[in-house]
């Protein structure tokens, strides 16, 4: 299956795809994720990609695509993909629809923006495997360690409120009109962000007709 995990920055999108990467057996891309594993290790695209990452900006479209190209060449994408943070802008979409990459369904993680701010206030993320908690609703079993790796799970400086809200903006104003795109096309499956990881885990599945 090739799929996109569509939603707005802390709609859950990420948890989910990790979720349904292990059901499905492929693996969940997050360009969020490669890009601090690439600053955390200083390579060139991460030197590149620093700035915006942590003021919340946009990388620019011809760095995604280089690192979206290469990431999917890997052979653990042939089977399939989940992309978790990649389309955001309408020439990401297009590049992978010009790559002749063919899409099976968008699942979009419907959410309001005052559940983000919440959300994001209390989210919490591991340096060393990129897997999210969050200090109410899925905390780590012992506090600050992530329970996969063992490294320590810390803010995201991007999820300070200010940064919140202009990446709330900037995805309404950029991000979320792919939407409209992916529903044209027939391959949206909206799913409410209401309710439990569990509970949503379940609409997804429901949505993608997997049991
Ligand atoms: P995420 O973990 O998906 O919230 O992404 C964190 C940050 O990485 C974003 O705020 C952007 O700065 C950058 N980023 C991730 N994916 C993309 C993308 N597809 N296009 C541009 N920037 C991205």
């Amino acid at each position: 299956m090739r799929l996109i995990m569509f939603g707005a920055p802390g709609s859950g999108k990420g948890t989910q795809a990790d979720l349904l990467c292990a059901r499905l057996g492929v693996p969940s891309v997050s360009t969020g994720n490669i890009l601090r594993a690439a600053i955390a290790a200083g390579t060139e695209v991460g030197a590149e990609a620093e700035q915006y990452v942590t003021s919340g900006r946009l990388v620019p479209d011809e760095i995604m695509l280089r690192l979206i190209t290469e990431r999917l060449a890997k052979p653990d994408c042939e089977k399939g993909f989940i992309l978790d943070g990649y389309p955001r802008t309408l020439p990401q979409a297009q590049a992978l629809e010009a790559a002749g990459v063919e899409i099976d369904a968008v699942v979009s993680i419907d959410t309001q923006d005052a559940d983000i701010e919440r959300r994001l206030s209390g989210r919490r993320v591991c340096g060393g495997c990129g897997k999210s908690y969050h200090v109410t609703y899925n905390p780590p079993a012992k506090e600050g360690i992530c329970d996969d790796c063992g490294s320590p799970v810390t803010r995201r400086p991007d999820d300070d409120p200010q940064v919140v809200a202009s990446r709330l903006r900037l995805y309404h104003s950029t991000t979320e009109p792919l939407r409209a795109r992916y529903e044209e096309m027939g391959l949206l499956r909206s799913v409410d962000a209401g309710g439990g990881i569990a509970e949503i885990a379940e609409r997804v599945l429901a949505a993608l007709g997997v049991r």
